[in-house]
């Protein structure tokens, strides 16, 4: 089930409801569409039917724009690919509904991953207009064709006959349509709830921290395109027959934007939502057409496109969150207004809000990461498992970082300092594969990932949290921490959209609650991330990086916003971290703390490397003193002489 926050952004809920409590909403849903033909008139249910055929390919938009956050303008292209295929199919080579309904919506899948493979490497704006030019090149296509019938189109699908009976009344193809778009929705909201639910939602919030968690973001949003196309090509099949001819109109501009509007009115990312937006859209579409043509006689089907328009500008500024958003504030206030009731009756359980400064963790007895790290393929203690060499970032004339080299072994805890604007970030992000380096090399337990995809890093076990906070802002507490168990499970969407994957889920659970444990945030594991305070995010993307049973964990900044025995229990998980065998690689400014805390200390300087060795050495260190401890240095060659003999060092 998804929501939307205060700020109108996507919020996924948590997933309260009971085993059973899941199906109550499936089973009114199925009752609805039994009864719906009998009571409604002809002229009704042939709405509902375009509400049902446009119900289907909302579906999948839905997943694709609300939680994959990819903006397609030509959606319609895959209804037409797949209207076009199952008329050819049946009116040419004559091949009965059903074989021809498998080809023509494989059809239309596989034209989404042909075109999905150059498309989704564009990203915002871009990716919005290429979908927008698919439309059109579709159209064109189909309208220039002879095969495709030109601009007449295709003539003559029959209606359907199956199990001895034609489906050719309103009523009964309502009938024959409503089990598809029953399970459709159950497999799309199974998905939502599932591992690839999950991490596309997080790729829909932060890219880059999804990466570093290891989530291949372009297959994944590759699959969801290539899904939602299925979703869409089923409905153009369903189209087809019902119509009983598919003609250039159904690739148009407007039917994207009609589809647009249902799953924006519906609420971007809810499927209920979906439904709901594809019934009171093609409702008012039929409304419209009257309204439109007793208002301006003659007026053609732009006057629609431009009312159609208009409702989606006003959805899009008094309720960004659609219909989804009103449900769920209506269920909020009712949901408050019981609990008020109930407590004014005194048999209300406490409803004291969850105080928001986090607890200290308790001293560990035993280590709080044993079950997190279980099986985790960690290499052995003190073994090399990071070699930074000669990495070097040019940003046009500004050397962020120059010819560095650092060693990391497994199971040691190494701390990188130095003033703002060092390189520490930049180094960072070379080494997680956020940035690819201007020149050098990153090895990663002996495989060369420069310049490779954050997730490749996090495949080898390096992941890493953020200076600027990268949380999952639509999830809740939990819901962040689970996405890192992603490289731990394997439930792909195939499994996730028959929820066949309970016990994977269940284990993902325990691990995620065991790594919230270890910080102290079991509390607020049910609580919108983006509800806390700055300090417990940071504390939740440490769970969030630890969760993953890394075997290097980058932390930036690490204590920023943290109280002072939040940093002392901080410092003693992360000891328990490399007792354990996880390698530290931490950016700190409290520089007492990681002295205490580091086995060794690199000192950037200028993007160079200028001290390495261990905290005494360190703090004795003239150039670092000059460079950084803050006593003014009486000879600046002095960090130059440093650099030049930590280099000699690191390269001996
Ligand atoms: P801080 O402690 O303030 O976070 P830092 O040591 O992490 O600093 P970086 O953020 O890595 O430093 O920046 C190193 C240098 O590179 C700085 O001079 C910064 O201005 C520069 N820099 C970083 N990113 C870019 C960019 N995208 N374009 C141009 N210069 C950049």
């Amino acid at each position: 089930m998804t929501a939307v926050s205060g700020r109108g952004q996507l919020r996924r809920m948590p997933l309260t409801s009971s085993r059973w409590g899941r199906w109550v909403p499936f089973v009114l849903l199925t009752v609805a569409l039994v009864v719906f033909p009998l009571v409604a008139s002809t002229a009704v249910v042939n709405v509902g039917v375009y509400a049902l055929i446009y119900g289907l390919a909302a579906i999948g938009l839905s997943l694709l724009m609300g939680l994959a956050g990819q903006v397609s303008l030509g959606h319609a292209a895959f209804f037409a690919v797949g209207a076009y295929t199952q008329a050819l199919l049946v009116t040419k080579a004559g091949w009965s509904m059903w074989p021809a309904a498998v080809v023509a919506t494989v059809a239309a899948m596989v034209v989404a991953l042909l075109v999905g493979l150059p498309l989704l490497r564009l990203r915002g704006h871009f990716l919005a207009l290429a979908t927008l030019g698919l439309g059109i090149i579709v159209t064109v296509v189909v309208r220039e064709l002879e095969i495709t019938g030109g601009t007449s189109g295709l003539y003559g699908i029959p209606k359907p006959e199956f199990g001895g009976r034609l489906y050719n009344s309103a009523q009964e193809y309502f009938w024959l349509l409503s089990p598809f778009v029953v399970v459709g929705m159950l497999l799309a909201t199974n998905l939502v709830r599932s591992r690839m639910g999950r991490a596309l939602g997080a790729v829909n919030d932060s890219e880059v921290a999804a990466e570093c968690l290891g989530v291949d973001t372009f297959a994944l949003r590759l699959r969801v395109f290539v899904l939602a196309a299925g979703y869409a090509g089923l409905a153009g099949v369903f189209y087809a027959h019902w119509l009983g001819v598919v003609s250039p109109e159904a690739a148009g501009f407007e039917l994207s934007v009609e589809m647009l509007l249902m799953v924006v009115l519906g609420g971007l990312g809810s499927v209920w939502g979906a439904l709901t937006g594809a019934i009171a859209v093609s409702a008012m579409d039929e409304g419209a057409r009257d309204l439109i043509t007793a208002l301006i006689p003659g007026a053609s089907g732009e006057v629609q496109l431009l009312a159609f328009g208009v409702v989606l500008v006003l959805v899009i500024i008094l309720v960004p969150g659609g219909l989804a958003q009103l449900w769920h504030q209506l269920t909020a206030a009712r949901t408050a207004h019981s609990t008020d009731g109930a407590a004014a009756a005194g048999t209300a359980p406490s409803t004291e809000s969850t105080p928001s400064p986090s607890v200290p963790n308790a001293a560990p007895s035993g280590s709080r990461l044993a079950g997190l790290l279980e099986g985790a393929d960690l290499p052995e203690r003190g073994s090399p498992l990071l070699l930074v060499r000669d990495l070097t970032k040019r940003y046009g004339g500004v050397t962020a970082l120059d010819h560095v080299d650092l060693d990391v072994a497994a199971g040691e805890i190494v701390a990188l300092i130095g003033p703002n604007g060092a390189g520490k970030t930049t180094a960072f992000n070379m080494i997680s594969g956020v940035l690819p380096p201007t020149s050098g090399t990153v090895t990663l337990r002996g495989r060369e990932v420069q310049g490779q995809r954050p997730h490749v890093a996090a495949s080898l076990g390096a992941t890493r949290t953020f200076q600027n906070l990268q949380v999952f802002s639509s999830a809740t507490v939990l819901g962040n921490v689970k996405v890192a168990r992603h490289l731990r499970s394997r439930a792909g969407i195939l499994r996730g959209m028959g929820g066949l994957a309970r016990s994977e889920e269940r284990s993902i659970d325990a691990a995620a609650r065991e790594a919230l444990e270890a910080l102290g945030l079991t509390d607020h594991a049910d609580r919108p991330v983006a509800d806390l305070p700055f300090g417990m995010q940071r504390q939740v993307e440490i769970a969030r990086a630890l969760a993953l049973g890394p075997a290097l964990v980058m932390l930036d900044e690490p204590m920023a916003g943290l109280s002072g025995s939040e940093r002392t229990s901080l410092s003693e998980l992360l000891r328990e971290a490399s007792r354990a065998g996880v390698a530290v690689l931490i950016v700190e400014h409290d520089v007492e703390a990681v002295l205490a805390l580091a086995d060794r200390v690199a000192v950037l300087d200028d993007g160079r490397l200028i001290a390495l060795g261990g905290p005494e050495e360190i703090r004795n260190d003239p150039a670092v003193i000059a460079a950084y401890l803050g006593v003014a240095a009486e000879d600046e060659s002095l960090v130059r002489q440093a650099a030049a003999r930590v280099e000699g060092e690191v390269g001996a």
